[in-house]
């Protein structure tokens, strides 16, 4: 079945029992046990609702994998997935991930005696070298954030595969229809549903799905025990975002290929990081595991000053966190998503004042990339 297709038709498509164009929203938590010693299929909705199931459901057939879970954020399927681990166990994870997990590993997690280093991932050796006889899994992103470096996902996999190790990966930025993990031979992948499969910056969602049945029963339970559910309000609005995925993503796509390349030839911009672009240095990589760079591009202008005065000058885009809503995101890394780093360390990352991130959406390229003209235009004559 092609993906778009699936995108429509995955999972549970239709009410079975109305034929309802979708499930409803089950907002309840309870469920009737006409027969006290033989429960039906629902007792609890911390343990199942049908309306997450559905979400549950479709999400698993998308990635391709044995059991889809959602939880209530992105980061409470993160979390979810690392309580699968031990005090004592040691896990190798991208440098590059995103804030908030590298956030809970080195506070909470830390605390429960999970030991981690932290690797520039996109040298897979650096991954080797890292692992230790008390290493349990991997766990990298790509591309990351919000450099867009590029991991070589198979390369990943494979070594995962020779160390018997579990391989975890973040696929918010790419999401199934662009980049699908499992099928190269990871063991989890999580998403910020928040993000490109909501699609519409009105909920906070997370997913997590396994390429294996018995990995999917130990974290299940996790989510059961745990109780870091997604609602059945937002489980509908994530499904009801994913059957727009494909449309949204190829016009988003194209416009960020568009804009990646306009930005390339203005003289006030010193780099333009996308993977779509060919003399990115890991476009060739990408292009073998994605289908696709996405529509998440970063730039950089001369210092902090150009930075700040562009941001309060362009008018399309919100000037805010997060992206893959259907309106373009700006995002200011400085003092938003890296803002708890030190100056030294975010800098020596490569993270400078000038960079700004740009996550294109619904709006006509051209107008986007006149706006962002007018912005820079105004910056020149400031000088
Ligand atoms: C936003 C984001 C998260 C966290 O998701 P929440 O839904 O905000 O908890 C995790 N990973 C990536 C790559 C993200 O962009």
């Amino acid at each position: 079945m092609n993906d778009r297709t699936r995108l429509i038709h995955s999972g549970r498509d239709r009410d079975p029992f109305t034929g309802a164009s979708s499930i409803p929203i089950y907002q309840v938590s309870t469920f009737d046990q006409r027969d006290p010693e033989h429960l039906g299929a629902y007792d609890y909705a911390r343990s199942d609702n049908p309306t997450r199931e559905a979400l549950e459901q479709t999400i698993a057939v998308l990635e391709g994998g044995a059991r889809g879970l959602a939880f209530a954020s992105g980061m409470a399927a993160t979390s979810s997935v690392l309580l699968l681990f031990q005090p004592g166990d040691h896990l190798v994870v991208g440098k590059d991930c995103y804030g908030g997990t590298y956030r809970i590993l080195t506070t909470v997690f830390k605390r429960w005696q999970l030991d981690v280093t932290f690797v520039d991932s996109t040298d897979p050796e650096n991954v080797r070298r890292a692992i230790t006889p008390s290493t349990r899994a991997l766990f990298v992103e790509s591309p990351a954030n919000p450099l867009l470096q590029v991991t070589d996902l198979r390369a990943m996999a494979e070594i995962a595969r020779e160390r018997n190790l579990m391989a975890i990966t973040d696929n918010t930025f790419m999401t199934p229809y662009l980049q699908r993990p499992l099928e190269l031979g990871f063991d989890v992948v999580v998403h910020s549903a928040t993000k490109f499969l909501g699609g519409h910056s009105d909920l906070i969602a997370g997913l997590a799905v396994t390429r294996e049945e018995g990995l999917g029963r130990r974290l299940r339970a996790i989510q059961n025990s745990f109780g870091a559910i997604l609602g059945p309000q937002d489980s509908w609005l994530v499904l009801r975002g994913i059957k727009t995925l494909a449309v949204r993503l190829e016009a988003q796509q194209q416009a960020a290929q568009q804009i990646a390349c306009w930005l390339l030839r203005r003289p006030e911009i010193r780099r333009v990081l996308y993977p779509g672009l060919e003399g990115h240095a890991g476009h060739d990589v990408h292009a073998r595991q994605a289908r696709g760079g996405g529509a998440v591009i970063s730039f950089e202008l001369s210092d902090g000053p150009a930075a700040v005065a562009f941001l309060k000058r362009v008018k399309l885009p919100l000037v805010a966190v997060s992206l893959g809503g259907v309106e373009s995101i700006l995002s200011y890394p400085a003092t938003m998503s890296h803002a708890a780093m030190p100056r030294e360390e975010r800098l020596a990352r490569g993270i400078t004042d000038g960079l700004v991130r740009l996550s294109v959406g619904l709006e006509s390229a051209d107008d986007l990339i006149a706006d962002l003209d007018d912005a820079l235009n105004t910056l020149r004559s400031d000088v």
